[in-house]
């Protein structure tokens, strides 16, 4: 062996302190050489088990796919830590050479026929294999994902899948570039006069746009969501916002070299085409067969109820900002760009709250120990702060206990922005619980962007950001709390329908009142929030669902019929966006939160395709998850969380997540309690 490799720190077990990654020793030169020998060394793995002259068994084949790739699950998982929290040119380029590797080397995994027929043997004597439950379900599960790989067809349509997904990557990544092209074409240029209504944050944003843009003492409205937003929800000029909403809503659909509608038209005749290849009527059931919602028709149910109660919902919102226009001796009928600024116009006049009031109750550490005091009352948890070195100095770890001081894992925060690291918030883990290979328990992080505070003063969040800290915390206790052998069905490893109900489940607990009393504390008083202030702050949940609910659900009606075709070749995007409304009724003042040429979680990448109505299916979950708490009259009743700690959060993809759900409640869920959620329980069903 090479001494440089021998050196390398990545390519070694973890067994310093607290058993994490040697971070002071990792250098960026070390990932590229880690990557190519735990590449090859998994390859080699997999190769072996595919050529055992010994006839296929459980314990040859599917337990040795699970224990192979651990240096590769090491490197990478480093590497993709810091490639999201604490990034450099240099792991950027790294991550632009060794995503198309990764890439090859899942789909020459999945590919493979030798391997292949190991596991299809397998799958059909199942029943003679006496395995216990959870190995059967692992079988099962890599059946499943080498089917719907193509590992099973023949070689002429193996190619022309393999073509199909070269092509679909290449489309979506012209997808993406051309919706932000667009977005950067566009800038709306103001002088001083044309900011009327704008407050102070939303007149800087404007003023740093336009410095940044090269207008110096000019302002600037872009296209990204925060700018046109605010503006939307702020400016008194009409014609203004008109210009600019009309911009926002044309987004790749401006003709020339940026326009997508002939991409969607070729991307979704290829999905329809990768579909029936492996067997399915269109893509949607492709698509939905391996979720918990299983077919299109459950997906519909659901979307249709909610879609004809929003709009009697949305009646009555749309009503009161007529009455506020005629109020203003405005003579003209609503329109998509006013629905934002009267919206904000009459939440100001209900509900009288503001942002600066609510701040200083949420107090950083206050909440964090909010989300750990939660755990403890639910779960019997237990966090000691345990000094380790990390990848960055905000970065902090504890030590987590059970009730009986058993180690159950390492959690680490990193909750402060910083330009090294990409935005939004995210859960990941540096190792996966499994019991394969020894008791292996998890190493799990929770990645934030709250603003830093100036040295000595404490850290302050809004009350979005405190939901998203519950949130993530939420994926954090299904990564922590994991109780499998398999590492496939570890922690958050399930369908994508199901794995936002621990995150948004645990969002509930931080409006609970004993919560928010205990750890809602005014930062500088100390003194527990006024129950006025936090009735007006969960009142406010409410408000304007109507039109939230049209917006959102409109987008996850026409994804679903556009997936639902089972011919896409004569497909015209504009006709059909335009039929599909007119076959919803969809109001006129309302336009979909995302229009299909700029819908970027259906075509950049593909991850949503067929797959939006996800974040209103987990929302039934986690609000009929809830609900079985309420019913027992307490928020910590220890037999609901004793069901919800063994079938939901220990439980990985041990089972199909309709049987978990259905263990923990005791049937399946009901929308109740998210149509009461949003406001829409006495909306009844619009006829149309
Ligand atoms: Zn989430």
């Amino acid at each position: 062996m090479p001494s440089a490799e021998m050196q390398n720190p990545l390519l070694s077990e973890w067994t310093g302190a607290l058993e994490l990654p040697p971070f002071e020793a990792i250098r960026p030169e070390f990932f590229r050489p880690a990557f190519d020998r735990a590449l090859a060394d998994h390859r080699a793995e997999i190769d072996a088990i595919a050529a055992n002259p010994a006839a296929a068994s459980f314990e040859n084949t599917i337990a040795a796919l699970e224990r192979g790739g651990r240096a590769l699950e090491r490197v990478a998982s480093v590497f993709f830590v810091l490639a999201g929290a604490d990034t450099s040119d240099e792991i950027e380029t790294i991550e632009r050479a060794v995503s198309p590797l990764l890439a090859r080397h899942s789909n020459a995994l999945y590919l493979n026929r030798a391997l292949f027929s190991r596991i299809a043997d397998l799958y059909a004597q199942r029943g003679a294999l006496s395995l216990d439950a959870e190995q059967a379900r692992v079988l099962e599960r890599y059946h499943t994902r080498f089917i719907r790989s193509g590992a099973a067809l023949d070689q002429p349509a193996q190619d022309r899948l393999a073509a199909i997904n070269e092509r679909l990557a290449s489309l979506g990544t012209q997808f993406g570039q051309n919706v932000l092209s667009d977005e950067k074409s566009f800038a709306m240029v103001l002088e001083e006069g044309d900011l009327a209504g704008l407050p102070d944050f939303a007149r800087a944003a404007a003023r740093a746009a336009a410095d940044e843009r090269g207008h110096p003492g000019k302002y600037v409205v872009t296209l990204a969501r925060s700018s046109i937003e605010t503006f939307l929800q702020f400016s008194s000029r009409r014609d203004l916002r008109e210009k600019a909403f009309q911009a926002w809503i044309a987004r790749g659909e401006n003709g020339g070299a940026t326009d997508n509608r002939t991409l969607i038209a070729e991307m979704v005749a290829l999905r329809a085409e990768r579909a029936r290849l492996l067997g399915f009527a269109n893509f949607a059931d492709y698509r939905l067969d391996d979720q918990m919602a299983k077919t299109p028709q459950a997906v519909r149910k659901l979307l249709d109820d909610v879609w004809g109660r929003a709009l009697t919902k949305v009646a009555v919102e749309r009503g009161g900002l007529q009455a506020m226009i005629a109020e203003e001796g405005g003579n003209f009928t609503l329109a998509p760009h006013d629905w934002r600024y009267y919206t904000e116009k009459l939440r100001k006049a209900r509900y009288d709250l503001d942002e600066a009031e609510i701040k200083p109750y949420f107090q950083l550490e206050k909440m964090i120990e909010a989300a750990f005091d939660t755990a403890h009352r639910l779960f019997g948890l237990s966090f000691e702060p345990v000094d380790a070195a990390l990848y960055h100095p905000d970065a902090r770890a504890w030590n987590v206990t059970d009730a009986q001081g058993r180690h159950v894992a390492l959690f680490i925060g990193d909750y402060f922005a910083r330009p090294s690291k990409h935005s939004g918030a995210w859960m990941t883990a540096l190792r996966d619980q499994e019991r394969l290979t020894g008791d292996i328990r998890p190493i799990v992080l929770n990645v934030c962007n709250f603003s830093k505070p100036a040295p000595g003063e404490p850290a302050l969040l809004s009350f979005d950001d405190a939901h998203t800290l519950f949130h993530e915390f939420g994926h954090g206790l299904h990564g922590m709390l994991s109780d499998v052998t398999y590492p496939l069905l570890a922690g958050t490893a399930v369908p994508s329908d199901f794995v936002e109900l621990p995150s948004q489940l645990y969002e509930h607990w931080l409006e609970v009142p004993e919560i928010l009393e205990k750890h809602a504390l005014h930062a500088r008083t100390g003194e527990p929030m006024p129950k006025a202030l936090l009735d007006r702050l969960l009142a406010t949940r409410t408000f304007n669902q109507g039109f939230a609910t049209i917006e959102y659900t409109a987008c996850a009606l026409v994804d679903l019929d556009l997936h639902s075709l089972a011919d896409a070749s004569a497909l015209d995007v504009a006709d059909f966006e335009r039929e599909d409304l007119e076959r919803i009724a969809m109001p006129p003042e309302i336009v979909m939160r995302h229009r299909l040429p700029h819908f970027q979680h259906l075509f950049s990448g593909g991850g949503y395709a067929a797959g939006y109505y996800s974040y209103m299916w987990s929302e039934v979950l986690d609000a009929d998850a809830f609900a079985a708490f309420e019913e027992t009259g307490s928020a910590f009743d220890p037999a609901t969380a004793k069901r919800l700690h063994d079938y939901v959060y220990s439980a990985g993809n041990r089972r199909d997540p309709a049987d978990a759900y259905k263990a923990f409640r005791g049937r399946l869920p009901t929308a109740d309690a998210l149509l009461k959620k949003r406001g829409l329980v006495d909306a009844a069903p619009s006829p149309r």
